[in-house]
This record gives structure tokens, C-alpha cells and sequence, in this order.
């Protein structure tokens, strides 16, 4: 399969990595839409939230751990977590990843 997410998994796109361990890998997305804006992205291929299920939803657990305690070694303590979901919601990349933006004054609602 072509996909963007799972090339940096495999390691064949670099990356600025914040974490990574044997299911999940957090780096910092090439284009920040904030001070602080990076991915958390399973290892595994999912399309999307639309895609989690009974079966993989403990990798969305295990993202949500990540992101606490990542954000907790950065020294952030407020942040926004963003996940989109098809063309109309924005995603651009088919492959389950919860944005992580810090460092400014967030609006709402989101645009
Ligand atoms: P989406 O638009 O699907 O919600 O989010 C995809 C994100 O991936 C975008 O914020 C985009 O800037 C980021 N992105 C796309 N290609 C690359 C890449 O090659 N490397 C990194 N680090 N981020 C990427
Ligand atoms: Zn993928």
C-alpha cells in the first residue's frame, strides 16, 4: 500500500520523532500550524477514526497515553488534540493521526 504514514513508519520518509515505541511514533508535522504541532500516528495501518473499531480501538488508548505523557515532557499543560475525518473535515492523510497543537491562542469553534 502507498501511504504517506506508513512510509514513515517503515523509516523510507525522515522525520523529526518526539516519540516512538512499538505500536505508536509522534513527530512533528512538516508544515505547524502552531508553536507546537505534532502527529501521533499508530504503526499500524487504520484509515481513520471511521476505521477504529472493537477490534484496534486499544491503539487509540495507548495514542491518548502518548499524548499525555509526551506533552507532560515537553512542559505543556494546554494543548488541543485534533483528528480529521474525511475530505470535507480536511484529512489530507489517509492514516489514523491525532494532531497535537500548543503554544497559542486556540479559537473556537475550530474553522
Ligand atoms: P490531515 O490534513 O490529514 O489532518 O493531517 C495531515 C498532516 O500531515 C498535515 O498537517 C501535514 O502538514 C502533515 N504532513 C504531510 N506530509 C508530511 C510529511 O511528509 N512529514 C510530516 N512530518 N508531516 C507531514
Ligand atoms: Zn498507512
Amino acid at each position: 500500500m502507498n501511504c504517506l504514514f506508513c512510509s514513515i513508519v517503515e523509516g523510507t520518509i525522515p522525520n523529526k520523532t518526539v516519540y516512538e515505541d512499538d505500536q505508536v511514533i509522534a513527530f512533528y508535522d512538516i508544515d505547524p500550524q502552531a508553536p507546537v504541532h505534532f502527529l501521533v500516528i499508530p504503526k499500524t495501518h487504520i484509515s481513520s477514526v471511521a476505521a477504529v473499531n472493537g477490534e484496534n480501538s486499544a491503539i487509540v488508548a495507548h495514542c491518548f497515553e502518548v499524548i499525555s505523557r509526551v506533552t507532560k515532557d515537553l512542559g505543556i499543560d494546554s494543548y488541543r488534540v485534533v483528528s480529521n475525518i474525511g475530505e470535507q473535515a480536511g484529512q489530507s492523510v489517509p492514516h489514523l493521526h491525532f494532531h497535537v497543537l500548543a503554544g497559542r491562542d486556540m479559537t473556537w469553534p475550530p474553522g
